[in-house]
Formats: structure tokens, C-alpha cells, sequence
């Protein structure tokens, strides 16, 4: 009999071997599901290798395979190579792939009922509500009907028999759509109908191609997109493509904007989705019958039949960074799939990271630039306000400067738009009485306050009190107190300089879920808001036409910590909220606050020089060896106890490989040196470029054994450092 080597959903290195059983038709990629202990388990097969006569190994049989298309091998092979690059088991990486794995089985079936317009032997006022509520819904399942006519389902029963409904069956989960890539466009600028003539050169000539569609903000860049999206529908009716944004901007905005070119919204995969719907998409996605898919990251991680274009929109944003569990980025990802794939590739941005732009510049993306924004709308004016200057008052956040715009603003009828990147209403408390700084309990971090709904909470670990009336160290009475500004604080200020003005705070607080998001952007965008304050959430991807000025209460926030990135970060981040103001008629404005106007991040900023900036950061980090001229990883150690992750460390260090180039910094206990308990320590290894620093962190590893309470995780080019 051959011999089936499986994969299975699990965090194993390695896959194991089973017999076929007779008539079982199973290929590389086939999805089965084969004893592992007392359970059968989902597997892929990765091999199947022929009869071995002779072999006396006892092995156990597959136990079914589905009835869907296999793994293609392009994914197969991108699921070996993240596997080996992110230093995670390949059975990790296979769940990440098969994430509702309900999409292997076929949609589930529901009953309906429907009137069939006969009239039952015997009418009761139940019978009659039901079927006259059966007549206005139209087909509907028995308890909804029952529910909607207020009788028990036994009434619905009856009618069944009685022949005044009829049963019938339909799947629960429908496909999609198909997108009409011929319906019409914007008619594009020049400069916009140039760039998509090259990315739809790319696609009609197939095979692997790379762009960056660096477009300043409002510059058209999601419109350019589309024409490639509509030359992939065009050019294969098998072809799929697949769009990745930040979670944070899949907004109804913007599938209401795929709505209107293609007909049709694509579907959809992010963490908000019910279990049915993802189960929808994947299967929809890996049948090949989802032609477009938009998601967040990890639906790179959705097993396509026929990937050919891939969109990373935003693409600089940090948010493509998984920072748990296997840590990818999915932007480095998505140019290898897409390598794997033969397909296109393009990353935009009006920031790309400067990865990017190194790439870009050394031939590896091809660049397509747009310049201007369309129509008559400009780029607003960025003014950097000295704090040191024109400081606020004391007590207060907004300088005078600022607060005079937004008088003038309101005045106008103009919108404003407050930017602080800090939740709730202080970002620390401390006690008047002893000096005590509120933690979170085994946590290296402290507790916000938030006056609305009273209570302090810890941002990374979700653990929150009502504000206690006494101070948890010294006891004393009312002295606890909120120091520096979340976006709540600053709307109290607002409603003392603008009495009367119409002000809302957009944050993950205030807004929970697609709808109340959906009612703000809204509101705002009809200009039912006056001023609209807002955490990093309001940054990306909204158009509000009647936004004239955009405030930056605190922009050095970004800047503080060891993060090599930070600069950047800062610059891409006050960008892009200032590119949301004068994305219409009239002319939009800056005011960015700062302690540090002559730090180049700012400095660009002002003079809207970002090339200027790049070329600064690059001969830096050329200049320090750091990525991407250089490579990084992290190694992050945790334990319950101190001393034992401080054992293990000092053990780690000492059995590190020796390699050339290689310097090994730690260990070190990390920036947030206890979270939830667990003490942490962090390596950083840096290595020249031509060093494959995965294969450097496998074989530390290999070395290493952990006692079995310390848990080692590796970061492949981490973006955070904490
Ligand atoms: P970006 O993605 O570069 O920020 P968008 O694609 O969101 O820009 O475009 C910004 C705004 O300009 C949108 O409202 C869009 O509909 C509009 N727009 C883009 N291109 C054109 C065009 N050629 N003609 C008219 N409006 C356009």
C-alpha cells in the first residue's frame, strides 16, 4: 500500500507517515484527516510515496479524505519557506492556514418554509398570523416565523402537515458575488492612467512582477489599484487577488468603494468576523470561486487556488506586523508569495517604509509615483507649533496657536480633527499622598484612566478596576490623580473652548464594532461633527470632505523609547493625519505640537520633504548597519520567576553559535520586564545582510532545553523592542 507523509495542525516539527487505504485517491496537498493518538486530526498530505515491500513498519491508515481542491503547491511551498524563515514549526503555520476549518466540509443545509397558498382544514388566529407574517418575510426558517407570529414552532408544524407551507433546503453559506471589472471608473488623470497602463502591462504579460505605487496621500492610489484588479478579472476567469490592508481601515468606506467599481463588495477576512462568515470566505477562497478577497493579514494565509495579484495598501503600516505567536510581516510575505505564485505584487503607500524604498531603488520594485491629488484639491500646509514657544496654559494641552485655528475653523463652518495617540483620560495615575504610581498587578506598566466609564485599565493586558476612592498603597482618601492627556481629557478642554460645538472622540473605546464605527464616519464625513478627536484610528483611509484642519496635540509621544524605527514611524503616522485635512475644494491645514521642532523627522514634516527625510534615515542605518542593511532578530525568554529565566539566559548566551559577523547583544531584561506574571528577557543578534539569520536562530535553539516553565520566542526583524 503507499505511504501518505501528513502534516498535521499541530505544533510539530515534522510529518508523520500513513498507510493509503485502498481506493483513496490522495495527492500532495490533498486535506485528510488520520488517527494522531486516540483522535483523527486535519492533515495535508506532503508526500505520497509508493509501496514499500518489506517494511515491516506498522503504520495506521488515513481515516478520510475531503472533497475539496488540494493545497496548490505554490502555497505549499510558501508555507515551507515562512515555516523555515519565522523559525515556527510547520504544523503552526498549517493551522494558520486552515483557520475555519469548517471550510473544508461543504456549506451546511437550512430548512426554509414557505406559503404555498393552500388553505389549511382548520384556521385558528395563530395559523393565520403565521401565515401572513410567512407571506412577508418571504422564505424563512421555522423559528424565526414562530418568533415574528409569536406562537410556538408546533403551530408552524402544523401548517406543514396541513399543506399551507412548504419545506425546502438551501445552503447557509452563499457564494460571492462576481465582480463586473467593466463597470466605469473614475476617469483617471494622466499621471493616474500611466500608472495603471504599467501595472496592467504587468498583469496581461504574467509571471512574478513587483511595484510600489508611492502616490502622496488623496493622490488616488486605491483607484490606480482598481484598474489592475479589473485587468486580472479581465484576463483570467480563474485569477484571484487578494487586498491587505491595516484592520483598522477595512471600513464599510472602503467596500462600498469596491462596490461601486466592480458591483459587487469582495470578501471580506478579519478578526471581527462571525465563525460562518469566515468559514464563507475561506471556502469560497480556496474553491477559487472568491475572485476578489480583502483582509487583514493573515489572509495572506488563506489558501487560494489561483493567487495572481496581491495589494498591500498602507503598506508601511506597523500594523501588517504579527507580533504573537508566529511573527511575520506580511508585507516582506506577500512579495515572496507572490514570487511563489507568479503573480503581482504591489505595495502602496504615500509612506513607504523605507525598506521599501531601498528595494525600490536598488531595481527589486518597479516605482510608479503620483504626484498630485486630482481635481483641485492640495496638500495641506504643515506648521509645526514650538511648545516651548507657545506653550498651553497650565492645566491645559492646546497651545493658542492651535487654539486660535480651531476658533477660526468653527467659525468658518469647517471641521477639525484633533490627533493624540493616547486612549481614555490620563495615561498615568499616581497618588497626591505617597507619590504612588498605579500598576498593573504582575505587570510592567502603568494604569490609564478612563472618566467615562470611571475605572483604570491596562492597555496590554486588558486587566481593569473602578478607580478605587483610596489610594491601594497608602490608603489615603480622594488622592489619586490623572497625570497627562488621552483623548478625553482633551475633549473637556474643547468643550470649554468651544462651547456648543458639536465634538466626539473616536477611539477603540468609543466605537465598538463595524456599526457605531460606520454611524461616527459618517456623521462626520456629513459634517454632523464639528470636531472630531481622535487616537490613531482616525488616520488612515478616511475621506471627510469638509475637514479643513488637522491638530497634532502631541507629536514627540512617538518619538521616546529605543525603537529604531521611531523617527520614521512618527513620520509616516503625522503624514498621514495631516493628509486628512483639504481632501475637497477647500485647503486644509496643520498645526503639529512639539517639544523637538528641529528633530528631522519634524523638520520634514514641515517642509513636506519625505525623500529628503528617507535619505537622512537611510545613510543611518547604512551607516550602523541596521535593516535593511543589516539584519536583526530578537530571542524573548520568559518565566514565572526571576532568577530561573535569568539562569536560563546566562545558559542561552553561553551556548550561542559563534558566526561571522554575528554580534549578540543580551541578555537583557525587556523594556516591559514583566507581563502578566511572566518575567522577560530579551537577545537582539545582528548580522550583515548576507547571513541567514533563521538558520542562525535554529540552530541556537536546537541547543537549547528550556526547564518547562520558560517559553522562548523568536522574532525574525522585530519591530518592536519591548
Ligand atoms: P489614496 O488611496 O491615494 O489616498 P484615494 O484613491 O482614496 O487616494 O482617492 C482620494 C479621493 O480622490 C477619493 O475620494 C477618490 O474617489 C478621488 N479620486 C481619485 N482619483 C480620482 C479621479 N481621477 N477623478 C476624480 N476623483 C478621484
Amino acid at each position: 500500500m503507499p505511504i501518505a507523509r501528513i502534516l498535521f495542525t499541530l505544533p510539530l516539527p515534522e510529518p508523520f507517515d500513513y498507510t493509503v487505504p485502498e481506493g483513496m485517491a490522495l495527492e500532495p496537498g490533498s486535506y485528510v484527516a488520520a488517527p494522531v493518538g486516540p483522535y483523527d486530526r486535519l492533515g495535508m498530505v506532503v508526500e505520497v510515496l509508493p509501496d514499500q515491500p518489506g517494511s515491516n513498519r506498522k503504520l495506521k491508515a488515513v481515516t478520510a479524505v475531503y472533497d475539496v481542491p488540494p493545497m496548490t503547491a505554490a502555497m505549499r511551498e510558501f508555507m515551507a519557506w515562512t515555516s523555515r524563515y519565522t523559525v515556527s514549526h510547520p504544523g503552526t503555520i498549517l493551522s494558520m492556514a486552515l483557520r475555519a476549518r469548517d471550510a473544508l466540509q461543504p456549506s451546511p443545509v437550512e430548512t426554509l418554509y414557505r406559503v404555498t397558498g393552500a388553505v389549511p382544514p382548520r384556521m385558528t388566529p395563530a395559523r393565520q398570523r403565521v401565515l401572513q407574517v410567512a407571506a412577508e418575510l418571504g422564505p424563512s426558517a421555522s423559528a424565526d416565523l414562530a418568533a415574528a407570529a409569536g406562537v410556538t414552532s408546533s403551530v408552524v408544524k402544523g401548517l406543514l402537515e396541513a399543506g399551507a407551507l412548504e419545506a425546502f433546503e438551501v445552503e447557509t453559506d452563499l457564494p460571492f458575488p462576481a465582480p463586473d471589472p467593466d463597470l466605469r471608473g473614475a476617469v483617471l488623470t494622466p499621471e493616474q492612467a500611466s500608472a495603471a497602463a504599467a501595472l496592467q502591462e504587468g498583469v496581461r504579460t504574467g509571471g512574478y512582477a513587483s511595484y510600489l505605487l508611492d502616490g502622496v496621500t488623496g493622490s488616488g492610489k486605491t483607484e490606480v489599484y482598481f484598474e489592475a484588479i479589473a485587468e486580472t478579472l479581465r484576463h483570467d476567469p480563474e485569477a484571484q487577488t487578494l487586498v491587505l490592508l491595516p484592520e483598522i481601515a477595512l471600513t464599510q468606506a472602503i467596500l462600498t468603494r469596491f462596490e461601486q467599481r466592480f458591483g459587487t463588495a469582495p470578501a471580506p477576512w478579519h478578526s471581527g468576523m462571525t465563525p460562518k462568515d469566515r468559514r464563507r470566505t475561506m471556502r469560497e477562497t480556496m474553491q477559487g470561486r472568491a475572485r476578489i478577497v480583502i483582509g487583514a493579514r493573515s489572509a495572506l494565509f488563506l489558501p487560494f487556488r489561483k493567487l495572481k495579484l496581491i495589494i498591500v495598501d498602507e503598506e508601511h503600516d506597523a500594523s501588517f506586523k504579527q507580533e504573537d505567536g508566529v511573527t511575520y510581516h506580511a508585507r516582506d510575505l506577500a512579495v515572496m508569495r507572490a514570487k511563489l505564485e507568479e503573480g503581482v505584487v504591489i505595495l502602496a503607500s504615500a509612506t513607504p517604509a523605507l525598506e521599501t524604498v531601498v528595494n525600490a531603488e536598488a531595481g527589486r520594485y518597479e516605482r510608479l509615483r503620483l504626484s498630485a491629488r486630482p481635481g483641485t484639491a492640495r496638500l495641506p500646509e504643515i506648521e509645526l507649533v514650538d511648545l516651548k514657544k507657545a506653550p498651553p496654559t497650565r492645566g491645559k494641552w492646546l497651545s493658542p496657536v492651535l487654539e486660535q485655528a480651531m476658533l477660526a475653523t468653527l467659525a468658518a463652518g469647517e471641521q477639525s480633527l484633533l490627533f493624540l495617540n493616547r486612549r481614555g483620560y490620563a495615561p498615568l495615575v499616581i497618588c497626591k499622598a505617597c507619590g504612588e504610581r498605579l500598576k498593573s498587578p504582575g505587570t510592567d506598566t502603568w494604569l490609564t484612566e478612563h472618566r467615562y466609564s470611571g475605572r483604570l485599565v491596562c492597555h496590554l493586558t486588558g486587566y481593569s478596576i473602578p478607580k478605587p476612592a483610596h489610594c491601594p498603597h497608602c490608603g489615603a482618601a480622594d488622592s489619586l490623580m490623572g497625570v497627562g492627556p488621552g483623548v478625553e481629557r482633551v475633549a473637556e478642554e474643547l468643550r470649554i473652548l468651544l462651547p456648543g460645538a458639536r465634538i466626539e472622540i473616536f477611539s477603540s473605546d468609543t466605537v465598538q464594532g463595524g456599526d457605531s464605527t460606520r454611524s461616527l464616519i459618517d456623521r462626520m464625513a456629513e459634517g454632523e461633527i464639528d470636531v472630531l478627536i481622535g487616537t490613531q484610528i482616525v488616520a488612515k483611509g478616511h475621506n471627510f470632505p469638509n475637514l479643513t484642519l488637522v491638530g497634532v496635540v502631541d507629536a514627540d509621544s512617538g518619538l521616546k523609547g529605543g525603537d529604531l524605527r521611531a523617527g520614521e514611524r512618527t513620520y509616516q503616522l503625522l503624514s498621514q493625519v495631516a493628509g486628512r485635512a483639504g481632501r475637497a475644494e477647500r485647503p486644509g491645514r496643520a498645526y503639529v505640537q512639539t517639544y523637538a521642532p528641529d528633530n528631522p523627522a519634524m523638520q520634514a514634516l514641515a517642509a513636506n520633504d519625505r525623500d529628503g527625510y528617507l535619505a537622512v534615515e537611510r545613510d543611518i542605518r547604512a551607516e550602523l548597519e541596521l535593516p535593511p542593511f543589516g539584519r536583526l532578530a530578537a530571542m524573548i525568554l520568559s518565566a514565572p520567576a526571576a532568577d530561573l529565566v535569568d539562569r536560563f539566559a546566562l545558559e542561552a548566551a553561553g551556548l550561542a553559535p559563534n558566526g561571522d559577523g554575528i554580534e549578540l547583544f543580551g541578555p537583557a531584561p525587556a523594556p516591559l520586564s514583566v507581563i502578566r506574571g511572566r518575567h522577560r528577557r530579551r537577545f537582539l543578534v545582528k548580522s550583515p545582510r548576507t547571513v541567514d539569520l533563521s538558520a542562525y536562530m535554529t540552530a541556537w535553539i536546537g541547543r537549547l532545553k528550556p526547564p518547562s516553565q520558560v517559553r522562548i520566542s523568536v522574532d525574525i526583524d522585530p519591530y518592536s523592542f519591548l
